[in-house]
Parts: structure tokens; sequence; C-alpha cells
């Protein structure tokens, strides 16, 4: 992938994990440096071990809550550090809630410090269970804070309300990216989320878990694209929140049919019941990206189900 994007050296937080560690990779394809700073709680170090041991990378293990001492210029930053899947959340709520809010400070801060450009990655989740749809980013949402899911999702709406803050008092140059369900290589196995359970159990000749009823709707959105948004984000000076993902919507049934016909697989569909709060659509408007960013998703479901489905196949 090559982008025009300043040359330089970026930090990206959270760098280990499934998005950052594809981030980092293309970051440094374009010939930047970079520097992730990731405390695994999440991230594993092999997702970087193509990258551990060039010049132009470097790793700061340490978690984002502690006080960030980074040396040298920085030409941007991606902030990426969270836990982002339902059962990874669910395991670490403090954690999650601390990252969003503490981790976010701390890294604005260095942002302000370095007087630096900062994307913070978002969430579709900022929309709850939605009453618009498609979301736009206008819509301001319908969350249930005490539920299971409001440690992520209120952490990420307090990441927004502080990133505008620094935006506001110190002019920090920030960007606000809405990423909506992306998938692709190096997702954990035992993440828990759906592209990751489904080909297992379908690789596995396994019951394919389907939660509720099925009729629950995502669309999905391929790593590599997502990348691209970001690094285009980054490179705008769009202050508002911006919806990245895939609008090709289906239903959460329709995606186990799919996966268990990619994998040629004998499994059955079970059903279990829904998880509380489990937003009954999801699908982005991406107007806004199409227009300010000149940015859509380009890869096609089955081409980067093939390339993900070989993933996990092979790990
Ligand atoms: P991931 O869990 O694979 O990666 C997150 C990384 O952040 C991990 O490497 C983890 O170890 C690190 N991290 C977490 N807390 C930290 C802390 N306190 N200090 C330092 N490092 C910390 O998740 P992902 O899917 O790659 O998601 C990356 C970002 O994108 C997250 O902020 C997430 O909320 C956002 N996002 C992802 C999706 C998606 O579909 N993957 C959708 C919406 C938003
Ligand atoms: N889901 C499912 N079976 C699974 C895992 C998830 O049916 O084994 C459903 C889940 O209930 C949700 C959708 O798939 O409706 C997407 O779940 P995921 O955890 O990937 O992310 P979410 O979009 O909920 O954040």
């Amino acid at each position: 992938m090559k982008f025009q994007l300043p040359k330089g050296r970026y930090l990206v937080s959270g760098g280990a994990g499934f998005i950052g560690s594809h981030l980092s990779e293309v970051l440094i394809e374009n010939g930047c440096e970079v520097v992730v700073v990731d405390n695994f709680i999440t991230g594993r170090p092999q997702n970087i071990k193509s990258l551990l041991g060039r010049r132009s990378f470097s790793l700061v293990e340490q978690d984002l809550v502690s006080p960030l001492k980074i040396s040298g210029q920085l030409a941007g930053i991606f902030h990426l550090a969270s836990p982002a899947s339902p059962v990874d959340y669910a395991k670490f709520p403090i954690e999650t809630l601390h990252v969003g809010a503490i981790g976010s400070d701390n890294i604005l801060k260095l942002a302000q410090e370095k007087d630096c450009p900062i994307l913070v990655a978002s969430t579709s989740e900022v929309y709850g269970d939605p009453l618009q749809h498609p979301q736009q980013e206008t819509y301001w949402g319908n969350v249930n804070p005490i539920g299971p899911r409001g440690c992520y999702d209120e952490s990420k709406r307090y990441m927004e309300a502080l990133t505008m803050a620094y935006r506001r008092v110190h002019h920090v140059r920030t960007r606000i990216a809405r990423i909506f369900n992306t998938y692709g290589p190096r997702m954990r196995p035992d993440d828990g989320r759906v592209v990751p359970n489904f080909c297992k159990q379908a690789l596995a000749n396994e019951p394919v878990t389907v939660f509720g009823d099925g009729m629950q709707t995502r669309s999905f959105c391929f790593v590599d694209d997502l990348v691209g948004g970001l690094v285009q984000l980054m490179g705008s000076d769009h202050a508002e929140p911006i919806n990245l993902g895939n609008p090709q919507e289906m239903t959460i049934n329709q995606f186990a049919e799919k996966i268990i016909r990619f994998c040629k697989s004998q499994s059955k569909i079970q059903y279990l019941p829904l998880p509380q709060d489990d937003p009954k659509t999801r699908c982005p408007d991406i107007t806004l990206a199409k227009s300010i960013l000149h940015w859509e998703p380009r890869v096609d479901l089955d081409l980067g189900l093939e390339k993900t489905v070989e993933y996990f196949r092979t790990h």
C-alpha cells in the first residue's frame, strides 16, 4: 500500500494488536519510522515479529495509563490502545475504562508536547444499539452506560469528548475515526469476536455458534481497507468524528452460512442466547469518508475472507 503521508516518526499505541500491527507495517513500508507502545493486554508479540529488529521500528512495552516519556520528535500519533472485543473488555472492564480515560489523556498530552497530529481510534459502539440506520456521524447514539458493554462504549465516548477538549483548549490537531467491525489475519483466535469464532468452528467442523436468532446485522471491513482509511484521515485536517467501515450489511445468519460454505465445512449452526445489549443493527454511512477522504473499502468480502480463513487454517 502506497501513501502520501509526511515521512517521519509515528507513535502507534496498541501497535502489537490486530489493527495496530497492520498499520505499523504499512507505515514502515512507506518509509516512516514507528514506535509502538503496548502492554500486550490483548496484543501479541508475534504480531510485530516481522518488525522487531528493524532499524525503523522500536517497541516500548508500557501501560499507557502510566505517564509516557518518549524522546525525540514525532510526525504523528495513532492512538489504538484499548481492548476491543466484547469478550476482552468484559474480562478487563476497569482496564478498558482506564485506557480510554487516563491512557487517552496521557497520549493527548504527548501530542500537545510534541506538537504533532493525533488520530484516536473510536468505534461504532458509541452509537450503542442504534435507533438510526445506517449510522451517520451526527447521530448521538443509544448506549446503556451500566450494561456489560458500557465499559467500552463510555470509555470511547469519554475519549472523543477529551479529544475535542484538547483541540478546543490546547489546539491539538486531532482526528477521530469511528471504526466499524474490521476483520483479517492476526485477529486472536480466542478473542471471541464473530470472525475468529466462526472461522475456527467451521474449519474444525464444529457447531457454528450464532447468538440470538441471528437476525442482527453487521458489516465487515477488511483490515487493509481500514488501515488505508486511518492513514488518509491522519493526512486530512478533519476534526469531527468520521465513520470508517464497509457498508455491505448482512445478518449474522447469512454470515455464518457464508463462512461454512467458504470453509467447505460440515458444521451446523447452533443457536445460543444473545448477550445483553448486543446491537440489533449496525451499518456505517460512509458518505463523509467518501467526500472528505476520497476513501471507500475496495476489498471484496470473498477476497478478504479467503485471506482470513487461510490465516486461521495455518495458525
Ligand atoms: P486489539 O486488542 O487487537 O489491539 C489493541 C492493542 O492495544 C493490544 O495490542 C493491546 O495489548 C493494547 N493495549 C490495550 N490497553 C493498553 C494499555 N493500557 N497500554 C498499552 N497498550 C494497550 O484490538 P484491535 O481490534 O486491533 O483494535 C484496535 C483499536 O481499534 C481499539 O482502540 C479498538 O477500540 C478500535 N476498534 C476496533 C474495531 C475492530 O473491529 N477491530 C472496531 C472498532 C474500533
Ligand atoms: N456473534 C455470534 N456468535 C459468536 C460471536 C459473535 O453470533 O460466536 C454475534 C454477536 O452476538 C454480534 C455479532 O456476532 O451480534 C458481532 O459480534 P462481535 O463480537 O464480532 O462484535 P460486535 O459487533 O458485537 O462488537
